[in-house]
């Protein structure tokens, strides 16, 4: 029996990119030869222009392809998951509907999934659409990703990705709210590949990604994977503490116990400035303390499971057989 693959596209109002979209996606999947039955899932998030329509038309003369509609518009990361909760194929690949992502690459994510990857990661060489400053900030949230994640992430990484089922299967029990589903889906592991292509010019609109949901996305993205910023308090702290109570521990010394043998007569507001840098030490160190059981708390609530496992063995089962 051929495996199925649903191929999940987020659309909010691309009425002119569904049409092509679907011509290129049938296209790949007819040049592989009926090995791989191709299933299209659009999720409709709350699209006010004719998007709905054009999926209708496809769906009318394709029983390959299905719709969900949300109730109004949610944002990217909830449609794609609505998606993913929605799906029961072998393999799901997540992509954009404004032809960005080039649906030629889902050959390569195929060829990897067969070689044993359970995630193959569409990495942006370069983007077109992507303006200097969005380029460089982009960089810059990139490599901030890479250093305080828990995970490791791959600079240009993605949503243009291929999922296996077991790690769809394991997606279903995230239940946080605020989220990055690439996030998600780094943080679950497994083995992974990766396929660079060139991101294509959108076909036709406009992103709806402007810079301030770009920032408030990037700043959910480090909040949701990283405890660091909680952090930072304490270790400003830290350090002051130990600088003033140096600093603090020398006056007293020099000053006060041996009576200034070093002739420096320091003023006594200098003395009081000490003080207060070390007490203002303290206070931080005691914000950054408070912070880790904050981190704690917030590590609870969003209830991840504590581990994933991706198969079990003994000896009668047999390995992996994709
Ligand atoms: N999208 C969505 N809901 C939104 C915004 C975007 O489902 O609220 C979809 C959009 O239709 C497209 C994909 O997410 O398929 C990427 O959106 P866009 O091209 O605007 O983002 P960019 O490529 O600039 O990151
Ligand atoms: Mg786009």
């Amino acid at each position: 029996m051929s495996k199925s693959i649903t191929v999940l596209v987020p659309v909010f109002n691309e009425a002119g990119n569904i049409s092509p979209l679907y011509k290129h996606i049938t296209a790949v999947f007819s040049e592989l030869g009926g090995e791989y039955q191709c299933k299209l899932l659009f999720i409709d998030d709350g699209s006010t222009d004719i998007s709905l329509k054009q999926i209708n038309l496809l769906m009318e003369g394709d029983p390959n392809v299905r719709c969900i509609q949300l109730s109004r518009n949610f944002g990217k990361e909830a449609a794609l998951s609505a998606g993913i909760t929605e799906t029961d194929s072998d393999a799901v690949i997540l992509i954009d509907a404004d032809l960005q992502h080039p649906p030629a690459v889902i050959k390569d994510f195929i060829t990897e999934w067969q070689r044993g990857a359970d995630v193959v990661i569409g990495v942006r060489k370069k983007n077109p659409d992507e303006g200097l400053i969005r380029r460089i900030g982009s960089k810059v949230f990139s490599y901030i990703m890479q250093k305080i994640s828990d995970v490791p992430t791959v600079s240009g990484a993605t949503d243009f990705r291929l999922l296996d089922r077991t790690v769809v299967e394991e997606f279903k029990h995230f239940t946080e709210h605020g989220r990055i589903t690439r996030g998600l889906i780094d943080w679950l592991g497994f083995t992974r590949a990766y396929v660079y292509f060139n991101a294509q010019k959108r076909h036709s609109g406009e992103t709806r990604y402007g810079y301030r949901k770009l920032i408030a996305l990037g700043f959910s993205a480090v909040i949701s994977h990283s405890m660091l910023p909680l952090r930072i308090a304490g270790y400003l702290g830290f350090f002051i503490t130990v600088f003033a109570g140096g600093l603090g521990l020398f006056i007293l010394v020099e000053q006060i116990i041996l009576g200034d043998p070093m002739v420096l007569e320091i003023p006594a507001t200098a003395m009081l400035a000490v003080m207060t840098l070390f007490l203002n030490g303290i206070l931080l160190v005691s914000i950054g303390l408070t912070s880790v059981y904050i981190a704690k708390i917030h590590h609870e609530t969003l209830n991840r499971p504590l581990f994933v496992i991706r198969k079990k063995q003994s000896h009668t089962t047999s390995s992996r057989n994709t």
